[in-house]
């Protein structure tokens, strides 16, 4: 308990950060307090906007305040080529390290029963919608190589294969039991050009 009741507040609310105890969150509260006020009450600004506005893009399942995400609705993008991946960051990761073109569908998640993360929660049902369209001659299966990352890699191979559609997964590089967003970006680079049909 500190001397004000308000901070107290202000300190619990902070450790709802990742990798953020209460030690950290003091430290970040007076720090906030004494030095950064204005920067603290953007900052405020911006968690408030963002939760209020950030859904998810009705075609990819990533993060965006619009219904279709500036992937989706960019007509400069290969819209045959579909790589699927866990979450939004390995979006950005491999947008950052690669000159990857096609689109992206974004699971949030990996297949997880034990956790009630079934297929449906991950968007499959969406997905297979998206193969039946037509549209996708190729998917680049991009899950982590953790085993769930691999048993949510065959489960997608075998969605697919009632399509017409050549599957490849990343192959090079990736440490086995490794996620996605923790490879630097020339092994993720080298991992997107030499993928391998799967
Ligand atoms: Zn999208």
């Amino acid at each position: 308990m500190s001397s004000s009741p308000l901070l107290d507040r202000f300190i619990d609310a902070l450790q709802c950060l990742p990798g953020i105890g209460r030690k950290s969150a003091q430290r970040i509260a007076f720090q906030l307090l004494q030095r950064d006020r204005e920067r603290a009450l953007k900052l405020a600004d911006a968690i408030r906007e963002a939760m209020d506005h950030i859904g998810h893009c009705s075609r990819c399942r990533t993060f965006s305040e619009t219904a279709l995400c500036r992937i989706c609705d960019s007509s400069k993008r290969d819209a045959s080529l579909l790589c699927v991946v866990e979450n939004p960051l390995d979006v950005s990761a491999i947008g950052q390290s690669s000159d990857y073109q096609g689109l992206f569908f974004v699971l949030m998640g990996h297949l997880s029963p034990i956790d009630g993360i079934t297929p449906a929660k991950l968007g499959m049902d969406t997905l297979k919608e998206r193969f039946a369209e037509g549209e996708i001659k190729e998917m680049i299966v991009a899950t982590g190589t953790t085993m769930e990352g691999e048993a949510t890699a065959h489960y997608l191979k075998e969605l697919a294969a009632e399509f017409d559609i050549v599957v490849s997964r990343i192959a090079y590089g990736i440490p086995v039991g490794g996620e996605l967003e923790y490879v630097d970006s020339s092994t993720l680079s080298l991992a997107l050009s030499s993928r391998r049909e799967y």
